[in-house]
């Protein structure tokens, strides 16, 4: 299911890091606080407990989350950008790495890289990947996810193309995604238009 969290402050700070002039500090530091806001959207289904807690008052029952429950995984190289804001939230979380570029000529996905943690039924998986472009990234680290156990996933991300919204649901209709915005289209070349342009280049200057 795919959800566009639509709030002005998503708003305000997407569109100064779709601006070309924006530099790599300030790009971190908008994805972080993005990724912040989406989360508190992401989580929302998250299971909670009830605790016993005792105030300065009295005793009384709480919430907890088991955030070692949850486990989050950046798609290489630009979703390591959003992986502190959830660590900030969920700091018992364990991290798992994937690594996937896209072929220039086919788009297609070429793993290179992935170390999980152990994934049980109840855990909760948070997908990182700023960029959901044609979906063949997406869809390849969720293939991967499920075959080591994963049954509920979430994928955030920051824009989202039609082509990659429909390429997901298709392959992964159990999948929620929460997205800053959905965009036009994609160019020949696989970017989001308008987009932001690359968004592993914007982070780390390497273009
Ligand atoms: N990946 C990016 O970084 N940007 C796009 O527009 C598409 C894929």
């Amino acid at each position: 299911m795919f959800n566009v969290v639509d709030h002005p402050l998503i708003k305000h700070k997407l569109t100064i890091m779709r601006n070309r002039d924006t530099g790599p500090k300030e790009f971190r530091e908008l994805l972080r606080e993005i990724t912040f806001l989406l989360a508190y959207e992401a989580t929302r289904n998250v299971e909670t407990i009830e605790v016993d807690v005792e105030t300065p008052l009295e005793k009384t029952k709480g919430y907890a989350i088991e955030d070692k429950k949850m486990v989050v995984v950046p798609i290489l190289r630009a979703g390591l950008g959003m992986a502190d804001s959830i660590l900030e939230l969920m700091p018992n979380a364990s991290v798992g790495h994937i690594g996937v570029y896209r072929d220039p000529q086919t788009l297609r996905p070429v793993q290179y890289y992935c170390k999980l943690p152990k994934i049980e039924e109840k855990s909760f998986v948070f997908l990182l990947d700023p960029m959901l472009a044609t979906g063949f990234s997406a869809v390849h680290a969720v293939n991967i996810l499920k075959q080591h156990g994963a049954k509920n996933i979430v994928l955030v991300c920051l824009i989202a193309a039609p082509e990659g919204v429909e390429a997901l649901e298709s392959h992964h209709p159990d999948v929620h995604v929460y997205a800053a915005a959905l965009d036009r289209q994609l160019n020949n070349h696989g970017y989001i238009l308008p987009g932001l342009g690359d968004a592993g280049d914007r982070l780390y200057r390497t273009k």
